[in-house]
């Protein structure tokens, strides 16, 4: 399949790693809205928050796991945010489920 996000979680494409096992791959966004400002994808394709079912969910639970211990690691402790945008109109440019962890300045809400 022809995905962005599954040729960085193959390695196929560079990315600069914040974390990565055999499930999972945290990486630095390219286009940086934060001073902090990373992606956290599932190795295994999923379209978006749409694509979830009870068969794959489990893996929802592992990202936002992962993103706690980072959070921690990376002292995050003035707050941070993750978002996932699901479709066109939500701003969804690459169609492989992805969670952005935002931090390091204050954040809008709600958002535009
Ligand atoms: P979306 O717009 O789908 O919510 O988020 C996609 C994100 O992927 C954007 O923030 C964009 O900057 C980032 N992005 C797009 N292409 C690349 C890439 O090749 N490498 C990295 N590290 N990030 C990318
Ligand atoms: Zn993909």
């Amino acid at each position: 399949m022809d995905c962005l996000f599954c040729k960085i979680a193959a390695g196929e494409i560079p990315s600069r790693k914040v974390y990565e096992d055999d499930q999972i791959l945290a990486f630095y966004d390219i286009e940086p809205q934060a001073p902090v400002h990373f992606l956290v994808i599932p190795k295994k394709h999923i379209s978006s928050v749409g694509g979830i079912t009870p068969e794959n969910s489990q893996i929802v639970a592992h990202i936002y796991e992962v993103i706690a211990k980072l959070s921690h690691d990376l002292k995050l402790e003035n707050g941070f945010r993750v978002v996932t945008n699901c479709g066109e109109e939500a701003g969804q440019s690459v169609p492989h489920l992805h969670f952005h962890v935002l931090a390091g300045r204050s954040l809008a809400w709600p958002p535009g």
